[in-house]
């Protein structure tokens, strides 16, 4: 069994069910079936091999998941670039990637076609929308997406069956360091993290999930992609986030699941217009990526009377590692259990297992931890060490085996050799009434070491930093509060909606 077979399955038992909704138009398993059928077989008939790396250069779109899962059947691999990376970087990840095949949005194929001259190893561009002339540019040959699915093409026909521990996906994450890594997934760390989070979560054939998270995301893939098509649910396919369109899609497709980022509640639980009968259907609300600040988890629940899960994962383990149960108590602030098939603990500088409610780093083990870094063995060594993969996150463990995240072992804060969690700090901000966003970062002091600074957006222009300072000293011990606050129209963040802690540290040190 891997994804695609899933998938086919479904088509056969159930092929009139919704696979996706996407702009007003819904397509069937038999459907989604056939078009990846055709991608594989019309990859292959492009000269493309099993084995062979493809990029995806797309947003979320129907195109993705016909390229992502017909790549897959026929054995290549995949790697995910999010379409607004600067040309740099999307050379960057072309030429470490080895990719021999792009499927791009057409606004970036300009682009594409140009690097591709630098870049030997790329043979074969496909373009979504229309291009006049789809000739050879230079050595690449050029072809549009809608040819790749052509109702004339032949199905695929495997020559050779993938294997579980074939490669599947590469995915770059910046990691702690340097450059992005690729984080090399196999087609049984996808198949099972996507089994095991459904399992988990109970995600089944009836629910209707909001495919909003960028594809190209780990969190997205396993989460709000393939856990889902493989449960034989539907996706609800949104080009990019906002709250009037969630909230319109929920109600009017009947969603089931909505799966975000924390900044993603934030803004919907801020919208005017956002009122819970629109998320009447949903069942389960899950959260990942970042720390989901306590009081707006409560908040959220309540206005939307709804239950939000909070999950934890990482690229490197195709993600999920834990999850709040659904048949236990939800514990507020806490990224939950380990979910089935998957172990996490928590260990000190020698990797010994710390008891509970000590903090130190979170590893874990299990079928979904990746192979490796691609092309990088000394990285590879020093994150899985004795068949564990080291996270950088510190965390504790409760007597119930409730995992919590401190914080990013990099992000802590030494303030004259005490140390302090920004996320700690963060909690005691989003308390206060009038602050929409808040984060918090180490800089440098004469006399500390190090001192905590804090971002916040307020919701009140006449909040001052006097009054939100002495909250925090009502809540936090001295040395914890922010000695600094700046106001901010909006905090930095990522595509995934991360908040960006080394830009913001740029932006609010560098004046
Ligand atoms: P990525 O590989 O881009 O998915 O990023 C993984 C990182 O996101 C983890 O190592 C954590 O630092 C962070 N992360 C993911 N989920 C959570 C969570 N629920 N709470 C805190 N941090 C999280």
């Amino acid at each position: 069994m891997n994804l695609t077979s899933r998938i086919e399955q479904t088509a056969m038992k159930n092929g009139k069910k919704d696979a996706y909704f996407f702009q007003g138009e819904t397509v069937t398993y038999s459907q989604l079936s056939r078009y990846i059928s055709r991608f594989a077989n019309n990859l292959q008939e492009a000269g493309i091999q099993k084995g062979d790396h493809i990029a995806l250069i797309l947003g979320n779109c129907p195109e993705f998941l016909i390229s992502y899962y017909g790549a897959l059947k026929m054995g290549a691999v995949v790697i995910p670039i999010n379409p607004i990376y600067t040309p740099d970087e999307i050379a960057y990840l072309l030429h470490n990637g080895d990719v021999k095949a792009v499927v791009t949005l057409d606004k970036a194929l300009p682009l594409v076609e140009k690097l591709s001259e630098q870049l030997p190893n790329v043979k074969q561009v496909i373009y979504t929308g229309s291009k006049a002339e789809d000739e050879t540019s230079g050595r690449v040959f050029l072809k549009p997406f809608a040819e790749m699915v052509d109702e004339n093409s032949k199905e695929y026909v495997a020559a050779e069956e993938t294997a579980d521990d074939d490669l599947a996906v590469i995915l770059y994450t910046s990691g702690t360091t340097g450059k992005p890594k690729g984080a090399m997934l196999t087609h049984k760390n996808l198949y099972s993290n996507a089994s095991d989070t459904a399992d988990y979560l109970k995600i089944d054939s009836n629910d209707r999930v909001i495919t909003v998270l960028p594809m190209f995301h780990v969190f997205c893939m396993t989460v709000a992609m393939n856990a889902p098509l493989m449960a034989g649910g539907t996706l609800l396919i949104m080009p990019k986030f906002s709250p009037a369109e969630v909230f319109k899609v929920a109600s009017e497709q009947k969603a089931t699941i909505f799966a975000g980022v924390p900044t993603m509640y934030n803004f919907l639980y801020q919208f005017p217009e956002g009122n819970k009968e629109d998320f009447s259907d949903i069942r389960l609300c899950i959260s990942g990526g970042a720390s989901l600040p306590v009081s707006l988890l409560h908040r959220f629940e309540e206005k939307f009377d709804v239950r939000v899960s909070e999950g934890y994962g990482l690229s490197e383990a195709a993600p999920v590692t834990c999850f709040n149960p659904l048949d236990r108590p939800r514990k507020a602030g806490s990224i939950g259990k380990s979910i089935t098939n998957v172990e996490n603990k928590v260990v000190n500088e020698l990797g010994e297992e710390l008891p509970p409610n000590e903090v130190g780093e979170l590893v874990v083990r299990g079928p979904n931890v990746m192979k490796g870094y691609y092309k990088m063995p000394e990285d590879t060594a020093v994150t899985i060490k004795d068949g564990w993969l080291y996270t950088g996150d510190l965390a504790k463990m409760d007597e119930d085996g409730y995992f919590y995240i401190v914080d990013r072992k990099k992000d802590m804060i030494l303030v004259g050799g005490y140390n302090v969690y920004p996320r700690e700090v963060e909690e005691v901000l989003y308390n206060h009434p009038n602050v929409v966003e808040a984060a918090v970062i180490g800089v440098p002091d004469p006399n500390f070491g190090e001192a905590v600074k804090s971002a916040v957006v307020s919701n009140d222009p006449s909040l001052t930093a006097e009054e939100l300072t002495s909250y925090c000293r009502k809540h936090l011990a001295k040395y914890k509060c922010p000695t600094e606050i700046e106001f901010l129209k909006e905090l930095p963040k990522n595509t995934t909606g991360k908040i960006l802690r080394k830009a913001l540290k740029e932006q609010i040190t560098n004046h």
